[in-house]
C-alpha cells in the first residue's frame, strides 16, 4: 500500500478542486491510512476524540470528498454507510454479514471473469476498474 504524506493529502485535495482545509485534510488523512473500509460512526468516534471535529463537519467533508472522487462509499448490506479511499485499482474484499468484519484480498485477479462479463454485454464496450465483495461469515461469527 502506497505511504501518502500530509502534502501528498493536499496535493490530491487540490487536483481535485477542492479547498484545503484543517478539517477536510484531517478526514482524508484518516481513510488513507484505514486498510479496510470503515463505518462513518467509527470515523465520527475517531476524529471527535484525536482531532475534535464534530459529527456534521465529517459529514460535510465525506459528502465533498465523495462528490470529488477521492473516497468511496459503500453500504454493504449492513444499512449504514462505510467509507474508503478510491484508489482507482480493483479492489477485493471479503465482507462478514453479522459483524464489521471486512478483509481486503490482494493479489488475486477476476480479469478473465470481467472479460467473460464484457463479451456477454450487449451494452458495454470497455471495463475501467472494479470493485467486488464477497459476502459471508468471519471466523468467529461464523
Ligand atoms: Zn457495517
Ligand atoms: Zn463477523
Amino acid at each position: 500500500m502506497a505511504i501518502y504524506s500530509k502534502e501528498d493529502i493536499i496535493t490530491l485535495l487540490q487536483e481535485a478542486g477542492l479547498r484545503v482545509t484543517h478539517h477536510r485534510t484531517s478526514v482524508l488523512s484518516f481513510l488513507v491510512k484505514q486498510r479496510a473500509p470503515v463505518t462513518v460512526y467509527e470515523m465520527i468516534d475517531s476524529l471527535r476524540k484525536k482531532e475534535g471535529i464534530d459529527q456534521a463537519t465529517v459529514y460535510r467533508n465525506l459528502t465533498s470528498l465523495q462528490e470529488a472522487g477521492l473516497i468511496k462509499r459503500s453500504d454493504f448490506n449492513h444499512g449504514h454507510a462505510h467509507y474508503e479511499f478510491e484508489t482507482g485499482r480493483p479492489s477485493h474484499q471479503l465482507v462478514c454479514n453479522n459483524c464489521e468484519t471486512i478483509e481486503k484480498i490482494d493479489g488475486i485477479s477476476i480479469d478473465d471473469t470481467v472479460k467473460k462479463m464484457l463479451k456477454k454485454s450487449k451494452k458495454f464496450k470497455r471495463t475501467t476498474t472494479h470493485s467486488m465483495e464477497i459476502y459471508g461469515l468471519c471466523k468467529s461469527c461464523a
